[in-house]
Formats: structure tokens, sequence, C-alpha cells
């Protein structure tokens, strides 16, 4: 739990291709006819290509930029599941840390679910990357790259939403995430309200937001309603316990009138039971907040399991009894290990030689 607030800049690589902002291109394309910046800016953003397949610029300055732009992620493997509807990536970056992307196709569009640090200091005990600790800040263009990237991939496809739900904790790496917001809003065109910042609960990073200068969709995960609970299921509750949670919460929607939504992880006996749901009731109408049911995917270092179907289902039925708008998540990519820091852990022991660079 060192960077709560997000402020205190962590460790970062060096500066890749998605890195640079459309001055430092300039910069380095000086001595350029003036409209290369602009071919090469589309290109990369809005087309995604790679750097040799801008073939529209002469083959010595492909060269020079290649070189000049290193790409951020290095494959290390990908996995499809679902029917071919997940695709899930883990990827190397400079200094050997390694991070997760998912990709999921929905009938009218894609999503992109993005890590925004390497490992994650919040230390949630079900968590598979809490479990494994903090690495590093990932740089705006090293969160960009995996959007561009899944895009690839995705081909024909829209991609309509990004999520920040990767590893780590968006709001501890504040200032580096919402400069990639601001990358894949402006140059990227996904609207705001298709751009969704998970967090645990970082209170100062809510209030940030909520001032902030594009309104973006906030999820928290709240999966407990009580202090003693959220104490031990997500730790960093001891310092921003429940009422000043909420307060935060509160001022969000009011500020924004954006739609706050809850994330709860349910836990058999844990935080599945009818007086959890009536808790959460509570907290949740007060706000007006969409509350979202994701069955516990298991993780080496926790022993409890996952709610059962029937009683993820009576405790949606419960809650919405109780006025609450809820939605079951359907656990995409569990069948790869897509869930929450699970593939890499499962590729920790694995060498795997580096694969060659993209250019
Ligand atoms: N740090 C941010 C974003 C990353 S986690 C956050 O906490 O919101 C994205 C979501 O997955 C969070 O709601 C998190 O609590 C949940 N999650 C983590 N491990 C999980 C697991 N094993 N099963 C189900 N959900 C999990």
């Amino acid at each position: 739990m060192s960077t709560p607030g997000g402020s205190r800049p962590g460790p970062v690589s060096r500066r890749t291709r998605y890195d640079l902002g459309r001055d430092e291109l300039s910069e380095l394309l000086t001595g350029e006819p003036a409209y290369r910046v602009e071919q090469v800016w589309d290109g990369l953003y809005r087309q995604g290509r790679t750097v040799s397949e801008l073939t529209n610029v002469p083959k010595a300055l492909r060269e020079r930029l290649a070189a000049q732009l290193p790409t951020a992620l290095d494959e290390v493997t990908r996995v499809t599941g679902d029917d071919g509807r997940t695709v899930k990536f883990l990827w190397a970056l400079d200094g050997g840390s390694r991070i997760e992307t998912v990709l999921m196709h929905y009938d009218e569009r894609s999503t992109v679910c993005v890590s925004t640090q390497a490992g994650c200091a919040m230390a949630c005990g079900f968590c598979a990357t809490g479990q494994a600790g903090f690495e590093r800040q990932l740089s705006a263009g090293e969160i960009v790259e995996q959007v561009v990237m899944a895009r690839r991939e995705a081909g024909d496809r829209r991609i309509s939403n990004v999520v920040f739900m990767g590893m780590g904790e968006p709001l501890a790496n504040y200032d580096r995430t919402w400069e990639a917001v601001h990358r894949l809003h402006d140059d990227i065109g996904i609207g705001a309200r298709h751009l969704t910042l998970s967090t645990v609960g970082l209170v100062p990073g809510i209030r940030r937001l909520a001032v902030a200068d594009l309104p973006v969709n906030l999820a928290v995960s709240l999966h407990a309603a009580d202090d003693e609970l959220r104490d031990e299921l997500v730790p960093i509750n001891r310092r921003y316990p429940l009422p000043v949670l909420v307060e935060a919460c509160r001022d969000y929607v009011d500020r924004t009138r954006r739609r706050l939504s809850f994330e709860w992880a349910m836990i058999s006996g844990v935080n599945d039971r009818f007086e959890d749901a009536a808790r959460l009731a509570d907290i949740a109408t007060d706000l007006r907040a969409h509350v979202n049911l994701i069955p516990l995917n298991s993780t080496p270092g926790y022993a409890v399991r996952g709610s059962s179907r029937n009683r993820v289902q009576a405790f949606a039925e419960d809650l919405r009894r109780r006025g609450v708008n809820v939605t079951v998540r359907d656990t995409r990519g569990s069948d790869i290990d897509a869930a929450c820091g699970q593939l890499r852990a499962g590729h920790e022991a694995t060498a795997v030689a580096p694969p060659a660079r993209r250019r």
C-alpha cells in the first residue's frame, strides 16, 4: 500500500512508441515534410499499424522510427477461450515484468480489459495479482499499446469499450492512467462513456476523478458492505473505511451525474449471505449505483471457493427485490485462466525465448 493517492511516481520503463505525444513526434520528425507527423500519427493511432506497415513513409524513415520508437509489449503467449470469444495476451515488458490484456467479443461489440500496473500493492487476498505484490507502474504508452494490439487482433470487429480492470490499481497510477484515457479518447476515438476505471476504493483518486475533464465510468470494487469484513477482503479499507468511501462516491455521482457501479466478487459463506445483500442494498440504493456480481474465480493463494450458481442467482434476486439494479457478470475466460492474473501465475515457471520484436 505504498501509493494510495497515486501522487508518488513509481519507476517506469524507457519511453516507448505510444508514450510519445504529437509534439514529441514532431520533434522526432524535424527536417521531414510537415505532413509526415499526421501520416505517422494517423497510422500508429487511428489505423493501429506497425512502423513497417507505414508504407506511405519512405523506407529509411521507417527504419529510423522503428529504432527510435520501440514497442513496449513483447508477446509471451496468447490463448483463446469461450469458443473464440475471449482472447488473452500475456506480455513481457522492458525490465522483465509480465502483464495481461483480455479481449472479449460480444455480439455487437468488443471490449478490451487493460492492466495499469505490473503487479499490485493493494493485497486483496482473493486476487491473484494482489497475492503476487507490486512490481512497477505502467507508462501511458504501455497501457495504450495493449488496446492497439487487441484492436489488431479484433480485425473488423470494433473495439467499443475499454475497461481498466486488468492487473493493478488504476488510481494508484493516476497520472499515467489518465494520460492513457486521453489518448484512447482523443486519438483512438473511444468515447468517455465507453471507458471504465475500476478501483479498490482509493478515495483521493475518486475525488480527483470527480473533477476530471472526461466523464468516464467509475466502478468500485466493494465486495463487502461492513467495515469488519471489508478490512479483511480489501485491506485498503483500513485507510479509507466505508463511510469515507461512500461519501467520495456520493460526491462523484453528484458532480459528474455519471452512474456508479459496485463490483462484488461472490465468495461462498463470506459475503453471499442475506445480511450482506441487505447492507449492500442500503448503500447501492442510496447512491443509485448499479451492482455487478462476479462469481469468484478461484486462485492458488485463496482457499475459499466462489458461491454456487444458485447462491449467486438468489443473491441477485434478493438485491432486485430491495430495489437494486443488478447484473451477474459472465465469467469470461475462466477456461483459459483469463481472470485476474491467473495466466501470468500459471506461466511463472515457464521459460520463454524472447520473441522477435515487432517493427
Ligand atoms: N484494482 C482494481 C482493478 C483491477 S481488479 C480494482 O480492484 O477494482 C478488477 C476486478 O476483479 C475487481 O473488482 C477485483 O476485485 C476483481 N477480482 C480480483 N480477483 C478476483 C477473483 N479471483 N475473482 C473474481 N473477481 C476478482
